[in-house]
């Protein structure tokens, strides 16, 4: 059966809203186009049309970052804390004033809801830079006494430049996300957006000018991933890669990093399973998988892409899901009114087809959605999906170990707690679960034996900046987040004196 979705196309030209324009990196302070005067295309995923040129940058533009980065090392790492802090504030300050701009920026750049991007990603660009600043204030080291003989003090020291590597699917908050606890540990940064979408870190450029963050201390080059990204990964001189991404590249980056002793943090895929056990409140659950699995078009590393529901609740859950995903509406970006939007680009949406056409292969059943979404007017060539959900189908088969990355999410029933802890550990992923219970010693005991670096209990993407935030197996190394990110932006030295 092929569900209907109201299709919106009556908002404002959010097609409009930017000029075709050359973008620009950004180093030592200056707007620069790229060295080669070699351009990318950028397309809106709304219309599908290209809107602007991002720079294909080369070594020669790395290399101009890369002085520009150690020269002013020598002078952010030397300065007080308060100092950075003042900075970093500014900077906070700064977005919040362009706050308008860069959500509307960043709806088109990536595709998703303008409500989206106003009430969580351009928000979040502002708290992650606060957040860091602040904590860097807080931040404290270790002393060991030695039974009165000695006394061991750790020193926690700025490494240098560092690399930070973000994708396309939250790209301004995950870019700052990176950029705020590298400078706030008193580094310097080269980044590299991604390249799909590059708009907002343009944008954090002439934001950057503007709060007078110092020449050099951050530069962020365009361009492709295996040009200017691996550039950057393989410098000797750029010591520390903090890389968000998919686990195929990150696999690529650890190798390069390895060969070179760097400091590598990886945040990759995930394919999530949501949780729902007949003691669940069953309305709430069904409100919180909806957001879930279709949240940013289901574009979101956390987002629960494998449903289990337990046996007993599995006809009444099923029922009332597919109702709710009925309702919800893929349109205009600009449109309030649309929980989804476009999908990043056409490349990705034709993957996200191919999934489905390959479920139905698997002998998955399409309950609802399954199809791209056809706009009318301006919208016409955009990217859309619509939120699929598919039935029947066996944990380990390749819909269900591999990542979709987009608004497509399979649901099975389970037994008993043993059965679903095997299914939910079945891929190499290893990122973030959600369950639902209303009995607290069974959520204690099931989050204890899933092997996800972030569990939720009745809630989804409830985050607090200061808790270590990662995955386990493919889906990633090391964490991030709160003193967990001033540890690894930082090099421990430990000093003992002798009494
Ligand atoms: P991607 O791996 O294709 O690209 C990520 C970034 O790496 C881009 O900037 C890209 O240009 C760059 N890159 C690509 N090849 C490179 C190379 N050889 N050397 C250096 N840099 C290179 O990922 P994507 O498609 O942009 O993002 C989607 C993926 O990101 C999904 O798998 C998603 O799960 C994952 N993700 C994970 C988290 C997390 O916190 N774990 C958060 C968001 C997204």
């Amino acid at each position: 059966m092929v569900s209907t979705f109201r299709l919106t196309v009556e908002e404002p030209p959010h097609y409009n809203f930017i000029k075709m324009e050359k973008i620009k990196n950004y180093i030592n302070g200056k707007l620069i186009a790229p060295n080669s005067g070699d351009y990318l295309e950028n397309f809106n995923p709304s219309t599908g049309k290209v809107y602007c040129l991002l720079p294909n940058s080369n070594k020669k533009d790395f290399t101009l970052a890369l002085s520009s980065a150690k020269k002013a090392f020598l002078f952010w790492s030397q300065k007080s804390k308060k100092y950075r802090y003042n900075i970093l504030m500014k900077l906070a300050n700064e977005i919040d004033k362009k706050g308008e701009e860069l959500a509307r920026a960043e709806s088109v750049d990536n595709g998703k809801p303008l409500w989206l991007t106003k009430q969580m990603d351009i928000p979040r660009c502002a708290e992650n830079i606060r957040f860091f600043a602040t904590a860097s204030l807080h931040y404290d080291s270790k002393v060991h006494t030695m039974d009165g003989k000695a006394i061991n003090y750790t020193l926690r020291e700025p490494i240098g430049v560092v690399g930070c590597i973000s994708p396309w699917n939250l790209p301004l908050y995950l870019l700052t996300w990176k950029i705020a606890p590298a400078l706030a540990a008193g580094n310097v940064v080269i980044a590299k957006p991604s390249e799909i979408t590059p708009y907002t870190a343009y944008l954090l450029s002439k934001i950057c000018i503007k709060a007078g963050v110092p020449p050099g201390v951050i530069n962020i080059l365009h361009g492709n991933g295996f040009g200017i990204g691996e550039e950057i990964v393989k410098h000797k001189d750029v010591p520390v890669i903090s890389f968000t991404g998919g686990t195929e590249t990150g696999k690529k980056i650890n190798e390069i990093c390895a060969k070179n002793f760097k400091k590598v943090s990886l945040e990759m895929g995930g394919k999530n399973p949501t949780i729902v056990f007949s003691d669940c409140d069953l309305e709430k659950t069904v409100d919180t998988a909806v957001r879930s699995s279709f949240l940013n078009q289901g574009q979101i590393c956390l987002c629960g892409s494998r449903i289990f529901v337990e046996k007993s609740l599995y006809p009444k859950f099923k029922s009332a899901f597919v109702k709710e995903v009925k309702k919800l509406v893929v349109g205009n970006p600009s449109n309030k009114k649309s929980f989804l939007g476009a999908m990043v680009s056409k490349q990705h949406m034709e993957k996200v087809l191919s999934f489905i056409d390959l479920a139905k292969k698997e002998g998955g059943k399409v309950l609802c959605g399954g199809r791209q979404v056809f706009l009318s007017g301006k919208l016409k060539g955009g990217y859309y999906i619509s939120p699929t959900i598919i039935s029947g189908l066996d944990y380990l088969c390749k819909i269900n170990q591999e990542e979709v990355f987009g608004p497509v999410v399979s649901i099975m029933p389970f037994e008993n707690e043993k059965d679903v802890i095997k299914m939910a550990n079945s891929t190499k992923y290893g990122l973030s679960a959600s369950l639902f219970t209303e009995n607290l010693s069974k959520a204690h005991r099931v989050s204890a034996q899933i092997n996800s670096g972030v569990i939720w209990v009745n809630t989804w993407l409830l985050r607090d900046l200061r808790i270590p935030f990662g995955g386990m197996k493919d889906s990633g190394v090391g964490r991030e987040g709160g003193f967990g990110s001033l540890n690894f932006f930082t090099e421990p030295k430990n000093v003992c004196v002798k009494i």
